[in-house]
Formats: C-alpha cells, structure tokens, sequence
C-alpha cells in the first residue's frame, strides 16, 4: 500500500517506525487506497528550515531566471495535466472532467504569475524635492505558509504558490491529510521545471502540523483555506505570532431568481452549481432564493433536471461522484434528516441511492426551506439545495444580507437596473450575473465577505502580489560635483 510522505528540500522524506500515519481512502469504493504520514512538530520545523535558507537566494534570482522556471512549470503542467486530474479524482472523488477543470483554474494563476515582473514594478518620481529622487519597490516577505481543504487539492495550493514563488518566497505547503498525493506530484514537478530544492516544501498533517507552523517564528506569512471555524484560529493565532494571515472560509452561496428570468437557465445553474463536485465546493450553489411566483415552476425544473443526473465512480464520468469520506457523507445525511424534520418540503431524497459501496449520495432538494431551519443556517459541504421562497427582490436582498457568510452569489434577470442594483446592495465578494459559480480569473482576485474571509486580503492576482510582498519606499540624493555638489573625487568636465 501507497505511503505518501513529505517533500522536504526536494526530495522525499522517509517515513519510520514512529511515523504517525493517515489512512486515503478512495470515496468510490469505501476502502483504505493508501497511507499518509502526518508530521510532527520537528517535520514541520525542517520544512520550515529548509524553506527559510532556500529563500534568500530565492529571493535575489533575476525575476527572468524566475519567469522561465514558471513557464517551464506552467508548460509541464498542461502537457501532464491528466496524471493530476486522475490523482485528485482518485482521493477526493470527483469526476475526472471536474478534476482537469479544478487544474484549469489553477493553470490560469500560472500563467497570471509568468507575468509577475509587470506586477513588480514600482513607481518613480524625480525631483521630489530639488535633486532627490523617490522610488517604490516591493521585496517578499519570506516564508509563506499555505494551508489548504480536502475539496480542490491542486487548485486551492495554487491560488497561492505561483505567486509567492514568482515573487520570491519560499514555499511550506500543508495540504489536506484527505487527498494529499496531488501537492507531491506538483512538487516533482517544480523540481523539473528547474525551481531550487528548498523553495518547495510539502508537510502533510493535522493540528500538529498547523500549530507548528501557526507558532514559528520563521513563518513571516500563512494562506489558509478550509472552514470557518478553523479559518478564524488560524487567522487569530498566526496574526498573534506577528504573520500576515489570509484565511478564507466556508460559505453559504445563495442564487436569486426573479420572474423575469430564464428559468431554463436558471434551473440549469442551479444543477451545475448545487451538484457539481457533489456540493463539495466553496462557490457551490446551496440556497436557491425564488421569488414566490415563479417558484413552482423553478422547482419543478430544478427537480426534473436532477432526476437525470447519473451518479457514479468519477474514473466513469459520470455527472456526480461520491463525497470524500463516510464521516463527511454521514454528516450530510444527518442535514437531510434534519431538514425533514424540520418541516421542510423534501423533493428528492440523496439518502435514496443503488451504490452498496463507497461514500455516495443522491442529490437532495428541499422546498420550503426557512431561515431558522440548521439546513439553512449551516453549511452543508454537500449535494443538498434548499429553495427558500421569498415574495420579492426587496425581501430576497435582506435574506441573503443578513446571512453570516458572504463568499459568492448567483442573480437569474433579465433586468439590467435589478442586476446593477444586486453588485451595488449585496454583501457578498463575488457575484455572478446570469452565470452559476462566478470564480475569477486569475487576474482578478478570489474571496469572500464577512465569516469567509478572516484578514483583507483576497487570493491571487494583485491582492495575491500585495500579500506576498512588502513595500519599501527609497528617499535618494546623489550629489553631482560638474553642478556645484560636493566634490567627490569625481572627473568633471571643467
Ligand atoms: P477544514 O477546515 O477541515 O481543513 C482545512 C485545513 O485545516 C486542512 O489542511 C486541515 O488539515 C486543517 N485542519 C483541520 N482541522 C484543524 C484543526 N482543528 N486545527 C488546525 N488545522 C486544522 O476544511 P476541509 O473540510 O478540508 O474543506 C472544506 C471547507 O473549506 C468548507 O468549509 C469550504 O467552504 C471551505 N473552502 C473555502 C474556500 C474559499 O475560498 N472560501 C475554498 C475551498 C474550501
């Protein structure tokens, strides 16, 4: 069986009899598929170490030298981006299709990256005061933490790396215990694209792990994406140790009908983007907001959509696969119990389902949702959509304002005044008009409002540049002798 180990100093750390080790499970059969070692503190410190005497040399490479290892990395990357695409489908259980998306996304904050020396420039004045000059650069901060979820194991990493790397930083990557084989493969593959051992280091682990690095002083910055909860401690404790901290966290995505939408589309949206990576997404769908009078209608297309989603392994591609553990999958059954119970309408039902193996679940949609009910105010993580009716825009706006998560949101119109008026009024980060997840580009930045985002800075593009560097600002004389300056010793022209 499988051990994967932690990639320190570019190479692969042997594991020994004291290693503590995880199980990786495969969610599409429900058996152990390999083993995990999950550090301790004096793992976490080499990592670390070998990253802080990485970094200075790092640090002074040219930015062409830099550039061209990101663009060998990126070209790599998209030649060899199926390999990955089946590594995640096979520990996290999405369909493969799902996965080469999930790299896609990842690729364009690569290619974001290889532009880095544009984003680096700094600005120039002349004369700021007779005969001195003032000029702006920005330097990196060291060594960068990433701490990243079980949900997108290659893209949520590289939100990050390939602009702590193309600034200048050196690297300690904590992923996800539950699928962490892909930030191996990623490592590897730097060390082909020709990037020096020690800028690149993976520690695979728990709570051990992330308090080492939360408690070291050598850490200067650390991005977290996972949970709330989990997203706050590590926002309060790293910012505690003197670190810049971006930590993003779960999120409660509402999609807005109103009437005189494209139901089509909409019912569309609501699928792919309830569904999809069976809910286990952070811009995942979980609240569909219908105005009451279409509401009826909408469901009904919501439902007959769902009905002909195939639900299966995700090497077969399928619409759906399984979620990530038993644990989590119970978890989510738990929700639909609860929504039953709490009285809300259960239109289909995803403890319904043929699978005898794996960590499976049908897609569940609920009616008549409101907002006191748990399957409501919780994150789910899972393939459950609840449709709360509201009786207009006005009332739709304060349901999901007053909501505590604020990371995406979806509005279906055909009205462009509604839509304007939704970016203005609504308190979310990243909204999509007529469009189901609206993730940015890798030029724009990623992040939520309010309980999803713990700091004020947002991943990638130039909030990611700003995150990664310091600004320094140059005050500078230089006495020129040929114009009455001191005498320096200078050859003059007179
Ligand atoms: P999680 O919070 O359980 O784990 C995230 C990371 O924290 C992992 O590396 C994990 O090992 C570590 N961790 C877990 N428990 C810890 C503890 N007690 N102390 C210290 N570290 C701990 O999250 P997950 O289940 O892996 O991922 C799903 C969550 O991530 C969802 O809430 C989802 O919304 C969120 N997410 C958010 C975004 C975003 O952009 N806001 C993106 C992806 C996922």
């Amino acid at each position: 069986m499988p051990t994967v180990s932690h990639w320190i100093n570019g190479q692969d750390v042997p594991t020994d009899a004291g290693t503590r080790l995880g199980d990786i499970m495969n969610p599409a059969t429900g058996r152990v598929a390999g083993q995990v070692a999950l550090a301790s503190r004096a793992t976490v410190e080499s990592a670390i170490a070998s990253a802080a005497e990485a970094f200075p040399a790092w640090r002074d490479t040219s930015l062409s030298r830099r550039t061209a290892i990101l663009f060998n990395f990126r070209e790599l990357l998209n030649a060899r981006k199926q390999e990955l695409a089946e590594i995640i489908t096979a520990e996290h259980g999405k369909v493969v299709s799902d996965a080469l998306g999930e790299v896609a996304r990842g690729q364009e904050v690569v290619e974001f990256a290889c532009g880095i020396a544009h984003q680096l420039k700094g600005g120039h004045t002349q004369n700021a005061s007779t005969k001195i000059d003032v000029h702006s650069l920005r330097q990196p901060v060291g060594v960068s933490a990433i701490i990243s979820p079980f949900n997108f194991p290659a893209m949520v990493p590289m939100w990050f790396f390939p602009v702590a790397i193309a600034t200048g930083n050196a690297v300690v990557l904590k992923p996800s215990e539950k699928d962490p084989s892909a930030a191996n493969w990623i490592a590897e593959l730097w060390k082909e694209a020709g990037l020096p051992d020690g800028v690149f280091n993976v520690v695979h682990g728990d709570k051990e792990a992330v308090d080492t690095i939360l408690e070291s002083p050598e850490v200067a910055s650390v991005s977290f994406v996972g949970s709330t909860p989990i997203a706050k401690y590590v926002y309060e404790n790293g910012t505690a140790t003197g670190k810049r901290v971006q930590a993003l966290g779960g999120a409660k995505n509402h999609m807005m009908v109103l009437p005189d939408a494209d139901l089509d589309l909409a019912a569309d949206a609501a699928v792919n983007a309830g569904y999809g990576a069976a809910g286990e997404r952070c811009m995942a769908i979980s609240v569909v907001v219908a105005v009451e009078s279409i509401a009826d209608e909408l469901v009904g297309k919501i439902a007959e959509r769902t009905r002909t989603l195939r639900i299966g392994d995700g090497t077969t591609e399928p619409d759906m696969g399984p979620l990530v553990t038993e644990a989590h999958r119970d978890k989510v059954a738990g929700y639909i119990d609860a929504g039953e119970e709490s009285g809300a309408t259960l239109v289909l039902d995803g403890r319904e389902h043929e699978h005898s193996e794996g960590f499976f679940l049908n897609p569940t949609l609920f009616d008549h949702v409101t907002p006191d009910m748990s399957i409501y105010t919780e994150e789910i993580f899972g393939p459950v959509l609840a449709v709360v009716r509201v009786p207009g825009y006005d009332e739709g706006i304060e349901l999901i304002n007053a909501n505590p998560y604020g990371n995406g949101t979806a509005i279906f119109t055909n009205d462009g005044g509604a839509a304007r008026r939704y970016e203005n009024e609504i308190e979310v980060g990243m909204i999509g008009i007529n469009v189901p997840i609206p993730v940015p580009v890798g030029y724009y930045s990623f992040g939520g409002w309010k309980n999803s985002l713990f700091g004020d800075t947002h991943a990638y593009g130039e909030e990611g540049v700003h995150f990664f560097t310091r600004g320094k600002v140059v005050t500078s004389r230089w006495l020129d002798p040929s114009h009455g300056g001191l005498n320096l010793g200078f050859p003059t022209n007179d």
